[in-house]
């Protein structure tokens, strides 16, 4: 059986066009029409692959993307409109692997989706392949859970975006080590991102203001003129 894909797309014809191709192609397809239903089958199903589709009635596709990355790993192809940028950006942002903008040429579509399942299936088996301790980062109460991409402090989930999410890992993995704003920036943007090392001290805060803030502790720690870290003995 070939890989099991979820057509989330409103409007039926294409839908309908995809499910044949994919079909065609070997893959189990299932289908949602709108953001709901699309939350309920991802959720209730297993799927190795969703293609989502941004502008949907109610609940649009970055919410079902934001609300899905919480506690699902399949990774997410969007279909956004040509000029539609801030939401190729929000949607990488919050975790899609890949978009594909409308109107597409079903065979780079195809390819796409053999890409990402390509890449999704050598992560997890690489993820799979280590030992498990080392998917866990801890600091005092708060657990980090590399795989589940799960952040947890005494017991409360807290809710981070993609790059909060890699800049607190970065911080938790190399603990009592100062990093610079470049090195996190370089973590947490990718090495080729020209713009200013400030957008780490904008991650900072959010991250303070989620973690710190709320549950009244001292984590990351400023270092004057160098960067930021978290003290294991703190
Ligand atoms: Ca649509």
């Amino acid at each position: 059986m070939g890989a099991h894909i979820l057509v989330v797309e409103d409007e039926e014809k294409l839908a309908r066009f995809v499910e044949l191709e994919l079909l065609h192609e070997g893959y189990e397809v299932s289908k949602a029409a709108n953001g709901r239903e699309a939350l309920d089958t991802a959720v209730a199903g297993h799927f190795d692959l969703i293609l989502l589709d941004i502008m949907l009635p109610g609940l649009n596709g970055l919410e079902v993307l934001r609300r899905l990355q919480q506690y699902n790993p399949t990774p997410v192809i969007l279909l956004t409109a040509r000029d539609a940028v801030m939401d190729k950006v929000a949607g990488l942002d919050a975790g899609a692997v890949d978009y594909i903008t409308k109107p597409f040429a079903i065979e780079e579509l195809l390819a796409r989706i053999r890409v990402a399942l390509k890449l999704h299936g050598k992560i997890s088996s690489a993820a799979a392949s280590q030992r498990k301790e080392e998917d866990v980062y801890r600091w005092g109460k708060l657990t980090l859970s590399e795989k589940r991409h799960q952040v947890i402090y005494d017991g409360h989930e807290i809710n981070l975006t993609n790059r909060e999410f890699q800049m607190l890992e970065t911080l938790l993995k190399n603990q009592d080590i100062v990093l610079s704003r470049d090195m996190l920036l370089d973590k947490v943007c990718g090495f080729d991102y020209v713009g200013e090392t400030n957008v780490v001290d904008v991650y900072i805060r959010f991250l303070r203001s989620k973690i710190d803030e709320v549950f009244g502790v001292k984590m990351i720690q400023t270092v004057r003129g160098v960067g930021y870290v978290i003290k294991s003995g703190t």
